[in-house]
């Protein structure tokens, strides 16, 4: 995989990067938006013109209609779509999962794609549902398994592969069917069967079935999220280490009057002003034609995939995602990956900026790094920890180091105060779940070290868990203190 995908930008476990394929490079996260051969709202060069880089196409639909076949067969699919950019095929595996049965195999469908000249090609992978049973996830996942394998002595030499991910919402077999895919040679992982999650908003799950493949998976394995369509949550899947996007939903959504945006769905019809400056909303009519609207919807999802590459490069991924995670399902996914933040700041790389934008952030990797940092510190005999020096500086000869706090990071030493975590970052005055991470972190370090800790604090600081900071530590409240002292 390493030679077809090339990382050149990392945040979170997001990335830039440069996938190679027979009809050229393609830079990611990208979308492809799909195109039905049947039904073509925009025609796939002007998708191009609105930032389309690689196109996706049903394979299936093109084999089993006599006359797109044999034009795919004699044209190849790039001059039948008109498109000579990257084009990925799908199998049908969409139609096995909406009609239980097709009519082909999946390596003759693996071979048709190769005739026609697909840049990627996938075989037909058996969708299990979400929440279907564990013995019936593990017999398809087996069966899936066996078609990939399969697949490779079809795919030819120029085709790319994919290794479509299932295991249903099974967390360990999703892990273990990673682990598997990773051992053969596919050079794209789409994690496969999530469109009913996000058709009914279950993005906790969603995001829980990703984190779950991607601790299987290699880390340089592109990631393909089936089905994913929707601009606001390109930024949560991209945190969580997706590359790649297909879009129905851009014209599926017109076809009933659906206005999309980053931030969410719109009934065209409640609109009176839109909250876009694309060159269909800007005409300053708000009865949009279908064409029209398709045209809005993926203007829009080209602009969010921009803004999420620019945070990536910005170091600023994490914002990006808190910003987005402000629907209800939405916000209980990004609690949800924040569980995983241990995993997360294993592979994060350093950052150099930290905005805290919401209780959220003083649950980031962050923090978890700050600890590592404050672990590796030589600290004996009588440390203060202080919140706020002035109050404090005349105590200062009584103790070998002085430590400030500053929330949701914790103690740090002073001479380190201009440095990233603590001199980079903008946090507000301390919030409860901020003083909290804060205190978390003192008390682990406390309780790592062998040392005599007094914490000095102001009555900002006042939190419940300052009881269980005095089973290990001297407590010394500023507010008494200093009027008593003064
Ligand atoms: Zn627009």
């Amino acid at each position: 995989m390493a030679e077809v995908f090339e990382i050149t930008h990392k945040d979170v476990l997001g990335r830039i990067g440069k996938l190679t394929t027979a009809h050229g490079v393609v830079e990611t996260p990208t979308l492809m938006p799909v195109i039905n051969p049947n039904m073509m709202i925009l025609k796939p060069q002007e998708m191009r013109l609105l930032g389309a880089q690689m196109l996706i196409t049903n394979s299936y639909i093109l084999y089993r209609h006599p006359d797109l076949k044999e034009l795919a067969l004699s044209e190849g699919v790039h001059k039948l779509l008109g498109f000579d950019g990257p084009i990925m095929t799908d199998s049908g595996s969409y139609q096995l999962s909406v009609y239980g049965e097709i009519e082909f195999t999946s390596n003759e469908i693996v071979i048709f794609q190769r005739n026609i000249g697909s840049d990627i090609g996938t075989p037909i992978d058996i969708p299990t549902p979400p929440d279907g049973s564990y013995d019936r996830a593990l017999k398809e996942m087996e069966v899936t398994l066996q078609r990939i394998k399969e697949a490779k002595d079809y795919s030819g030499d120029k085709m790319l592969l994919t290794g479509p991910l299932q295991g249903s919402t099974h967390l360990d077999l999703r892990e273990r069917f990673a682990r598997l895919i990773s051992e053969l040679d596919v050079d794209i992982c789409p994690i496969g069967a999530v469109v009913p999650l996000m058709e009914s908003y279950r993005f906790k799950k969603l995001a829980e079935v990703v984190l779950a493949s991607k601790r299987g998976l290699r880390l340089d394995a592109p990631v393909h999220l089936f089905g994913a369509g929707h601009p606001m949550m390109f930024a949560l899947a991209v945190a969580l280490g997706c590359d790649l996007f297909d879009s129905a939903a851009y014209a599926r959504y017109a076809r009933d009057n659906r206005y999309l945006t980053s931030n969410g769905t719109y009934a065209l019809s409640d609109l009176k002003y839109f909250p876009c400056s694309c060159p269909i909303c800007s005409k300053g009519q708000l009865d949009l034609s279908e064409r029209e609207l398709a045209e809005h919807n993926l203007r829009v999802s080209f602009a969010e995939i921009q803004t999420i590459k620019q945070a990536i490069r910005d170091g600023t991924l994490w914002e990006l995602v808190e910003k987005r995670c402000r629907h209800p399902t939405l916000l209980s996914a990004l609690r949800a990956i924040l569980n995983h933040s241990e995993y997360i700041e294993e592979y994060e790389p350093q950052k150099w900026t930290f905005l805290y934008t919401s209780e959220e952030s003083a649950k980031r990797p962050a923090i978890i790094r700050h600890l590592k940092k404050l672990n590796n510190l030589n600290l004996n005999g009588r440390i203060l920890i202080t919140t706020n020096r002035k109050k404090t500086k005349h105590l200062e000869h009584e103790f070998n180091e002085i430590l400030l706090m500053k929330a949701p990071f914790g103690p740090y030493l002073p001479e380190l105060g201009e440095t990233y975590p603590i001199g980079q970052s903008e946090v507000p005055a301390p919030d409860n779940a901020s003083k909290k991470s804060a205190l978390a972190n003192l008390i682990e370090l406390i309780k790592s070290k062998n040392f005599e800790a007094t914490f000095a604090y102001d009555d900002n600081w006042e939190h419940e868990f300052l009881y269980q900071l005095c089973e290990c530590c001297d407590l010394l409240p500023l507010s008494t203190f200093y009027e008593k002292t003064i």
